[in-house]
């Protein structure tokens, strides 16, 4: 997944890196190092573990020079390992490049290039990238010696490189793993995402497949692999940098836990006519095959997928429109079956999720009009979508979504009342949703009160190592995202589902050892939850449960609860994940965890 960072202008490059690296570390943090072209040639340094220990490492040291590159690894290939630490070099250090992606072909290349000589220092699959430009340089410019290496590449690949004996240029090139140019004043940053580059400027250019950049102080110009230079959009990015700070909060999450509240309001702004009981969407404006769409397909991976599992609810109930929600990973390898008048829909924070890309890519090539949810303006989900809708809410940087999924599920809320009030959806219902709607950031904002006495019980329950999350319908995706919260956060085992299902194996695991979740607010399946919640007592099991404000019934049962306040039961969801995630911040932080940098993930899944 790794993050890059280039740079080449009139400052020291290196400052700019680490501050840049630093807002992409949440992309992996395996490893990371740079390499700085100065006046005496190619400084790199390297080191295991976050850039915190690179820039201890190097501390006291100068690295002089106003080009650079930098790299926060996610290792696919080879162990974390210094040796296997970005950047790499070709055999003479000349060419020192930093990746993100999958050579998928490295192992005949790297037999072909060891056989023409070349000796290679690390694991990785990106260092055969070094040797190949090496190799290619005879006879060729270095921008010629790049494209031609590429060519001879099969997988994906981000990636910025820089040449010891030119140092006025600098190349990127982009197949399949986000890259975007910085522009700014008599400098460029070549950065996988925005955030790196803010501080700078807010004008970029985003990278397509098969792209090459080639950058110096005094220009740039955006080539195809047979050299053709190409005419690229500029975008300009309406974050602000002190978005992505923490802003007196110790971590990302809880910051972006207590965003939950604005994370709807700015989700919805604009678009939501209560009068009318209907909602706006001016991105799908244009898509009219969604008014007469027989089918909604939704594709997504981990958080994103549970909020489309919850749209999947609201759209069958209230828009009575035939749904399909398929995890990403799987989509496109299950071969599925695409009917006329079908539209696809993705959901991605990041709009750049590999495997959501790979799906919709798929459904695109059938000929399905593709849409999204995606939070990033300008990723490359939003790019290749037929019509989407922005989620304006601002960088999401702790690894566990959070504001993301609550903000993804208020869309689907926008969305039923478009597509419903389009078919059956009577101006009553169109309202009485939308007015819930509104009401909803106050009602967060009245469970974020009880934070603290969330940690409390997230201390109460630190010894226990088995969770089983339960919840029916529109909470059923819910019990899973709080399992998957926990497990992200504190390594321990959660897990997900239908309260229905229980019985017909995991509450075999049930004792007084193995605490249960029940996400039990007051909705169609109340009675159905209550009668579960007896089925775990009954065999001594532990009982938190999440449920509705005044209700009485569920504390004589439950150990321990959570009240949420009321709501119509197909937004519920918003509700009832926050003191879950707060449950899972608190029991991580509790556990002594990095809850911001969960270990083994990182935040936008770039690799399939
Ligand atoms: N394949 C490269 C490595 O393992 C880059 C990994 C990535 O993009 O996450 O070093």
């Amino acid at each position: 997944m790794c993050g890059i960072v280039g740079y080449i202008g009139k400052e020291e490059a290196l400052p700019v890196l680490m501050e840049g690296v630093k807002n992409l570390e949440y992309r992996g943090y395996d490893s990371a190092g740079f390499a700085i072209l100065g006046d005496d040639g190619v400084k790199s340094e390297k080191s295991v573990g976050k850039i915190s220990a690179l820039a201890e490492k190097i501390s006291g040291k100068r690295f002089s020079g106003k080009t650079g590159i930098i790299h926060s690894r996610w290792a696919t290939h080879g162990g974390v390992t210094e040796k296997n630490a970005h950047p790499h070099s070709d055999c003479g250090g000349t060419i020192w490049l930093a990746h993100n992606g999958i050579v998928e072909n490295y192992k005949e290349l790297k037999k072909e290039l060891s056989e023409k000589g070349h000796s290679f220092k690390s694991e990785t699959d990106t260092e055969v990238i070094a040797h190949l430009i090496e190799e290619e340089m005879e006879g060729k410019s270095f921008e010629n010696a790049v494209s031609s290496a590429l060519k001879k590449i099969k997988g994906t690949y981000g990636l910025v490189v820089l040449k010891s004996d030119e140092p006025g240029t600098l190349i990127a090139a982009r197949n399949f793993s986000p890259l975007l140019i910085g522009l700014g004043e008599g400098e460029y940053i070549v950065a996988s995402d925005a955030t790196a580059v803010l501080k700078h400027t807010k004008n970029v250019v985003y990278l397509d497949d098969g792209e090459m950049a080639v950058l110096t102080k005094s220009g740039h110009k955006v080539l195809d692999l047979e050299m053709n230079q190409l005419e690229k959009e500029h975008h300009v990015i309406d974050w602000s940098p002190e978005l992505a700070k923490k802003n007196g909060y110790p971590h990302f999450m809880l910051k972006e836990i207590f965003e939950g509240p604005e994370a709807v309001e700015n989700s919805t702004r604009g678009r939501l006519i209560p009068e009318e009981g209907m909602s706006k969407l001016g991105g799908l404006e244009s898509l009219t095959e969604l008014k007469e769409a027989k089918g909604i397909l939704i594709s997504a991976c981990g958080t994103a997928y549970y909020a489309g599992r919850v749209g999947e609810y609201m759209l069958e109930e209230y828009a009575g429109i035939p749904v399909e929600t398929d995890v990403a990973s799987e989509f496109r390898y299950r071969k599925p079956v695409f009917r006329d008048g079908d539209i696809f829909l993705a959901v991605s924070q990041s709009g750049e999720t590999a495997d959501t890309l790979a799906a919709l890519r798929e459904a695109k090539e059938k000929g399905v009009p593709v849409v999204s949810i995606v939070n990033v303006v300008g990723s490359t989900i939003a790019r290749y979508t037929d019509a989407g809708v922005y989620q304006h809410i601002g960088p999401e940087i702790g690894v566990a979504s959070t504001k993301a999924f609550i903000s993804q599920v208020s869309i689907f809320a926008l969305l039923t009342i478009l597509v419903g009030r389009h078919r059956e959806m009577s101006l009553v219902t169109g309202r009485r949703i939308a007015e819930e709607l509104e009401k909803i950031p106050d009602l967060i904002r009245l469970i974020l009160k009880q934070s603290k006495n969330i940690e409390a019980l997230a201390r109460k329950y630190q010894k226990f190592v088995n969770f089983l999350y339960l919840g029916r319908k529109y909470n059923l995706p819910v019990a899973y995202e709080g399992a998957l919260k926990l497990k992200e956060i504190s390594y321990v085992h959660a897990e997900g589902c239908g309260a229905g299902e229980m019985k017909h194996g995991p509450i075999a695991m049930i004792d007084e050892n193995f605490p249960s979740i029940f996400i039990a607010p007051q909705d169609s399946v109340y009675e159905k939850m209550v009668s579960n919640m007896e089925e775990v007592k009954a065999r001594r099991g532990p009982i938190i449960a999440v449920a509705t404000e005044g209700d009485k019934k569920i504390k004589e049962i439950a150990d321990d609860v959570i009240y949420i306040p009321k709501t119509l039961e197909m937004l519920t969801p918003i509700l009832s994940v926050v003191p879950l995630q707060l449950f899972a911040y608190h029991f991580g932080v509790a556990r002594g965890l990095d809850v911001d940098q969960p270990r083994n993930l990182a935040k936008s899944v770039t690799v399939e």
